[in-house]
């Protein structure tokens, strides 16, 4: 079976993933964005290995790699004393071990180098400005001037495609948020390592940072307790936003300190999460990424997740026997991989943000890991090959 076409709802990550692997199967997609324009939102992402794979199949890694920085390693480091935990070898390690880079871009890289190849697909047409909201199927089609034969719901973890499917997941806050910043290179405080992804640890919060060659700088990402604004990508921290941040970092290494104190922007993201829940209605009707399986940025995934779905989705469509069967055998394997990286994330906030004697007992812990041995425990995340 092939079907003939696809309306997919959100450019993101995940929409424009599952737009050039349905295209480059012979699939007519048409790629509708809320958005006039795609603007550079959001901050810096780290692109691992399952995902850069997928993106070299389709042949977008090589653009991205111009733009990129591959960090040599990922380090652990103590919040309070900035001494090393642990770390993870990447650069050319990961290229050996997982068999494809590790990097590290702007989102809005990652999104301009996927849009210019679903600009060059001729079966891809870019809807911009316009917005469908509650499954309206007779608003695709206008746009679209054909039937649908599958719809995916690309957007995002506040998706109105959800309301096509019945007890489909659900967004909640995560009483954190995600404060971030740039600082330039020149200005950087010389803890911050140039040629790493460093995660600071703190009791309850952590930081972390990494050079961003688009933007000869740091990217610095805060990520505490915090009030809710609403359903908003991002926001401007009030006050007392900035006041309950800094207090969370109380009797942290005063470098940190003067770094986040010196922070102007103040912008910030609520960390929503999704419920578990149906992922499709079993005709038609189709999650991929933050709106499926939104998680806390805690193993840095979602994107990649994102990634992994689009390719997925667009195999089994264009191999299966029908859509319903395509679109339950995508939910039933990309649930329980998104349930594993989810526990990896809940894991590492409780491993970053342990207060006490556990805190101590997790540095011990960490210092007899060897690199090595960290590195084999990411295999199943990194060495996961969706393309096989
Ligand atoms: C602080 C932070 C750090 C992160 N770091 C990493 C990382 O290092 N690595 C990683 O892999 N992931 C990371 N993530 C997660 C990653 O950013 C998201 O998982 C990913 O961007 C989700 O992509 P998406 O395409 O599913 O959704 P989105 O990027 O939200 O895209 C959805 C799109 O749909 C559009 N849309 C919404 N509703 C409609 C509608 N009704 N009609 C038309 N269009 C609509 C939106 O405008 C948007 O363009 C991080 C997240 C945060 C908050």
């Amino acid at each position: 079976m092939s079907i003939r076409n696809a309306a997919i709802i959100g450019a993101g990550m995940a929409g424009l993933t599952t737009a050039l692997a349905l295209s480059k199967r012979g699939i007519r997609c048409h790629v509708i964005e809320q958005a006039p324009y795609l603007a550079e939102v959001g901050a810096g992402l780290q692109i691992s290995p399952n995902a850069s794979r997928i993106l070299a199949r389709l042949g977008v890694l090589p653009a991205l790699e111009r733009e990129w920085t591959e960090p040599e390693r990922i380090a652990l480091v103590s919040g309070r004393s900035l001494g090393r935990l642990a770390h993870v070898p990447a650069g050319r390690f990961a290229r050996e071990r997982w068999r494809a880079p590790y990097g590290v871009a702007h989102r809005s890289t990652l999104q301009r180098v996927l849009l210019d190849a679903v600009m060059a697909e001729p079966n891809c047409a870019l809807h911009l400005g316009k917005r469908i909201d509650h499954h309206d199927r007779a608003a695709l089609a206008a746009l679209a001037g054909e039937e649908p034969d599958v719809i995916v719901g690309a957007d995002g973890v506040w998706s109105s495609t959800r309301d096509g499917i019945s007890a489909a997941p659900e967004p909640d806050f995560s009483r954190n948020v995600a404060w971030r910043f740039t600082i330039a290179m020149a200005d950087a405080p010389a803890f911050l390592q140039p040629d790493a992804v460093t995660a600071y640890l703190g009791p309850s919060c952590h930081l972390v940072c990494y050079p961003l060659r688009e933007i000869g700088g740091f990217n610095i990402v805060a990520i505490a307790a915090g009030l809710n604004p609403g359903e908003i990508w991002e926001a401007t921290a009030s006050i007392e936003q900035k006041r309950l941040l800094l207090q969370q970092f109380r009797g942290w290494n005063p470098q940190i300190l003067s770094l986040l104190k010196s922070m102007d922007s103040g912008r910030f993201w609520p960390l929503y999460q999704v419920s578990d829940g149906a992922w499709q209605n079993g005709r038609d009707t189709v999650l991929v990424g933050d709106a499926a399986h939104a998680m806390m940025p805690f193993a840095a995934q979602g994107a990649a997740m994102a990634i992994e779905d689009g390719w997925d989705l667009a195999t089994r469509l264009s191999t299966a026997a029908s859509v319903p069967q395509a679109l339950a055998d995508y939910e039933r394997v990309r649930k329980a991989r998104a349930a594993r990286v989810r526990s990896r994330g809940t894991f590492n906030r409780f491993a970053y943000h342990v207060r006490g004697p556990l805190r101590v007992g997790r540095d011990l812990v960490l210092a007899f890991r060897p690199p090595q041995a960290l590195a084999a425990d990411l295999d199943w995340l990194y060495g996961y090959d969706a393309t096989a």
